[in-house]
């Protein structure tokens, strides 16, 4: 089914819909990558280092045009430990040990800028964590200063400028300040709003909190606000679910995203504080994720793909709509092709379809840095095969849909020969009904939205046995 939506522009834009079909997922209900990346990160190689960084950052700027740049920034303290979390972090009270990190970081900042020509826009920007706002007023003002010496942002109403809140670090200022440094869009994690699911993941943070900094940073400016829930915590319920539910529809959010609580205490030791016991069985989870969609489908919102909601009229659904849809390490982006420049610990950055990612030890990444080094850790060059392969993965993550003769025309390959074994292993998911292949491409149907993971995989030439796989999460 599709529903027709009015564009601010004028004109009409089909908008598929999700389907949830609790057969179809149990089947097909194994683990598999996000595919924010394709490769993805498993791939990335130790034999990459900085010097082929700067060959490939250098390179990049020859580009005519060149790409708008998107900067990353991962700050990664937090003041409490939140059980379910798989992030990486410093939990510390002591705010102090920020100092040394931002000293490497503001460091790290103008190495990369250094690289890069200053033309090239920064048309988008993200700080991640951990928790930003973790760090003070004015240590946040002053990385952002050091960013604005280094790189050329865009204007306001062309840079998406984003940050992640924990309702809990906001502070009378804060967002007051996060404003006036440039920021117009916060995603808040919220998670649940059960007092006992609350106190059981250690993430306590009232509604009235929570609704207090979404109207203060839409009163200072925020263009948009989006939200994060997790199922599959503990003491969740349909009962518990609904209520929750109701009081993030209530909020009214931009954009929704919904997550899978994977229980994976032996990779991720916060885990271990939850008993077992109290987590939703496996076709629990499924009734969950089913009121998810219910509920967030019933009050307008679009499913955009892969956990994401946004309303009809935001800049996401519009992009999906008109096939300009991208999807990088944060998510889906309306912002075509930028070249990625993640900064900090851990980070992930994506140049000329290339990728690398920082040293994950903040000692090892400091003391890169004050080598005069850039910290990479790894990364990967991909080849023509694998590039063609990321743009059908991509493609279909971000529109549902492949239509041979277009890809011909943007790849000079005739689609149906070259992955003659691939379609050949897609005819069993469209007899089940996940998508509808016919001679001049094939498109997801509705039920086969959830299921999206499952088809990407089919085009995915490096996933390996069945060991390798239980590293990701299950596609649903
Ligand atoms: S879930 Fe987020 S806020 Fe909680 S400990 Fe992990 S990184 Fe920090």
């Amino acid at each position: 089914m599709a529903v027709e939506n009015e564009s601010p522009s004028g004109p009409e834009l089909i908008i598929a819909t999700v389907a949830f079909d609790r057969g179809l997922i149990e089947r097909y209900n194994i683990a598999g990558p996000r595919y924010t990346s394709y490769p993805t990160v498993l791939q990335f190689d130790s034999g990459f280092g900085e010097a082929d960084y700067r060959r490939i950052a250098r390179a990049s700027n020859e580009n005519v045009p060149a790409a708008d740049l998107s900067l990353y920034f991962h700050l990664p303290f937090c003041a409490r430990l939140c059980y379910y979390c798989a992030c990486n972090k410093v939990v510390t009270k002591r705010r102090e040990r920020a100092l040394p990190y931002l000293t490497h970081l503001h460091d790290e900042v103008a190495m990369h800028g250094a690289l890069y020509d200053r033309a090239r826009r920064v048309t988008q920007l993200h700080w991640g964590g951990g928790t930003p706002t973790f760090l003070s007023e004015t240590q946040m003002t002053t990385l952002m200063e050091v960013t604005r010496r280094h790189f050329t942002i865009a204007d306001d109403d062309v840079a998406e400028v984003g940050i992640e809140l924990d309702p809990r670090e906001v502070r009378e200022p804060t967002l007051r300040v996060l404003r006036d440094i440039g920021f117009n869009r916060a995603s808040l994690g919220i998670q649940d709003f059960e007092p006992v699911v609350q106190k059981a993941v250690n993430r306590v943070q009232s509604e009235a909190l929570t609704g207090r900094v979404i109207d203060e940073a839409r009163r200072v400016g925020f263009r948009s606000v989006s939200v994060d829930l997790i199922y599959g915590l503990p003491f969740q319920t349909p009962a518990t679910m609904a209520r929750t539910l109701g009081k993030i529809v209530a909020l009214d959010p931009d954009r929704i995203s919904i997550y899978n609580y994977a229980h994976l205490p032996e990779r991720f030791p916060p885990q271990r504080r939850l008993d077992a016991a109290t987590l939703p069985s496996p076709p629990m989870k499924l009734n969950l994720l089913e009121l998810c969609i219910d509920a967030f489908t019933a009050a307008g919102y679009v499913y955009i793909g892969m956990d994401h909601f946004a309303k009809p009229t935001d800049e996401l659904t519009l992009a999906q709509a008109a096939g300009t849809l991208h999807r990088n390490f944060q998510g889906y982006s309306t912002r075509a092709d930028c070249d990625l420049i993640g900064m900090g610990v851990t980070a992930i950055g994506t140049i000329g379809g290339n990728f690398y990612q920082n040293r994950k030890d903040l000692d090892a990444y400091g003391a890169a840095i004050d080598a005069g080094h850039l910290p990479v850790e790894k990364g990967l060059e991909p080849d023509t095969e694998d590039r063609l392969r990321r743009a059908v993965i991509m493609q279909l993550i971000c529109s549902f849909a492949l239509d041979y003769a277009t890809f011909a025309r943007r790849f000079g390959v005739d689609f149906s020969s070259r992955f003659a074994a691939e379609l050949h292993r897609l005819a069993p998911l469209a007899d089940d009904g996940l998508l509808r292949l016919d001679a001049a491409g094939f498109s997801i149907t509705d039920k086969g939205r959830l299921l999206i993971r499952n088809i990407c995989m089919v085009f995915d030439r490096h996933l390996a046995p069945a060991a390798q796989q239980l590293r990701f999460s299950k596609a649903i």
